[in-house]
């Protein structure tokens, strides 16, 4: 007899949650900041010392955004009421391609509604059937599905393995090849070699694509990203995706590039085309996020820079081991799904917060509490971040 859909899910749910590997939404019940809480886990302490959040400069409850996003909605609405190409693109928008092209140092910029359509967008309109597209075994799941999506050739080569790049791209079993990284990795928070990717993509006519979602607004000159931290501009076959929901405080994503490139995409990228583009006030809080980087940005790379600095530090000393990492993204590999679980739990019984990443987010054993640090932070909360973690690691052994 076959088995109905609800007991093959019903049994399906059982193995995952034997597993470890259950997820569940945590309703949070204030603003995002350094300080939440948490209202459904009755268990452990409701408000926490937030370090899950990309929120790393700590401008997404800014008063300023705040402001800026309250009265674009007064003069905008709410609503864009139809995708860029119909009656949805605002001056709100134009505005902000403008100075984010001119931040980054490319000819143009395109608002995309979610780095997710972004990067599908990257991935489907400059190859197809014949081509190849090269990607960092560890790139974001949404570049993953753009390969998966663009009738390409898929290879994926071992995490920042050069050699093998350079092997692939001489391969010419291939047209044309796009060539696809993250830039610092979101639940490693390692760093791509940017400048010896560019040269490699250079060499062998490549498209190189950089994700910059965890680099954007913490990195490089004033926030301008890990293309500039590494001397790389978003020019010629270089082309730089960014979000705006992570350092920026705000919603979207953009890519930026030459305007040749930029155009097509607007010509062709089928996330463009068929979604509603963002609301006008996401695009004025953005651009005051943007302004707010380029008047003190400097400072709130320079604050972020200390915790991570001490937080490494004090690691250490504990006898604590971090993965390699000198970004925000700090994560502390636990390995058992299960165990990264109840490491979360007594993270949270003790006021904290830090979420465990599990497969398939991660491969498998390699279970982590994926710890980001922010700007707002202070050493204090720091302090009682790697008290309770060094509690945690002599429950363990
Ligand atoms: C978050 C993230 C995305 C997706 O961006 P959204 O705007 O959240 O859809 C893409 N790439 C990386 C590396 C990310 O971390």
């Amino acid at each position: 007899m076959q088995t109905s859909w609800r007991e093959a899910l019903l049994v399906e749910q059982a193995e995952r949650r034997a597993a470890g590997l259950w997820r569940r939404r945590r309703i949070v019940s204030t603003p995002q900041s350094v300080n939440i809480a948490i209202a459904n886990e009755e268990s452990a302490k409701q408000s926490r010392i937030n370090f899950s959040s990309n929120d790393y400069l700590g401008l997404a409850n800014h008063m300023r955004l705040i402001n800026a996003a309250a009265a674009a909605s007064e003069r905008w609405g709410v609503g864009s009421g139809g995708s860029h190409l119909v009656s949805g693109h605002y001056r709100p928008h134009q505005a902000l391609e403008a100075t984010l092209a001119d931040f980054v140092g490319a000819e143009a910029a395109l608002l995309f509604s979610s780095g997710y359509m972004a990067n599908l967008a990257l991935a489907t309109s400059f190859v197809g059937k014949g081509d190849l597209i090269l990607q960092d075994k560890l790139n974001h799941a949404s570049l993953i599905d753009g390969a998966r999506l663009s009738y390409a050739q898929y290879q994926r080569y071992a995490h920042l393995d050069l050699a093998q790049v350079d092997r692939l791209l001489k391969s010419k079993a291939h047209k044309r090849c796009l060539l696809m990284t993250d830039s610092v990795f979101s639940m490693d928070g390692d760093q791509a070699p940017l400048l010896k990717l560019e040269r490699l993509a250079r060499a062998h006519n490549a498209l190189l694509i950089v994700d910059d979602a965890h680099g954007f607004g913490v990195l490089g000159d004033n926030g301008r990203g890990s293309l500039n931290a590494c001397g790389v501009a978003p020019q010629g076959n270089v082309l730089m995706m960014a979000t705006l929901g992570k350092a920026l405080g705000s919603y979207g994503a953009f890519v930026a590039g030459d305007a040749v490139f930029i155009e097509h995409l607007i010509q062709t990228a089928r996330t463009y085309t068929y979604t509603t583009a963002l609301p006008a006030m996401l695009a004025v809080a953005s651009h005051e996020a943007l302004n707010l980087l380029q008047e003190e940005g400097q400072q709130l790379q320079e604050k972020l820079q200390q915790n991570i600095g001490y937080f490494k530090s004090r690691a250490e000393t504990l006898g604590l081991r971090l993965m390699p990492s000198n970004t925000a993204i700090q994560p502390w590999l636990i390995g058992d799904a299960t165990a990264a679980c109840a490491a979360a739990s007594a993270l949270a019984n003790a006021g904290l917060d830090a979420v465990a990443i599990r497969p398939p987010t991660v491969p498998k054993g390699s279970a982590r509490l994926r710890i980001a640090l922010s700007a707002e932070h202070s050493l204090d909360n720091i302090d009682t971040l790697l008290a309770a973690m060094q509690k945690v690691s002599i429950g363990k052994s």
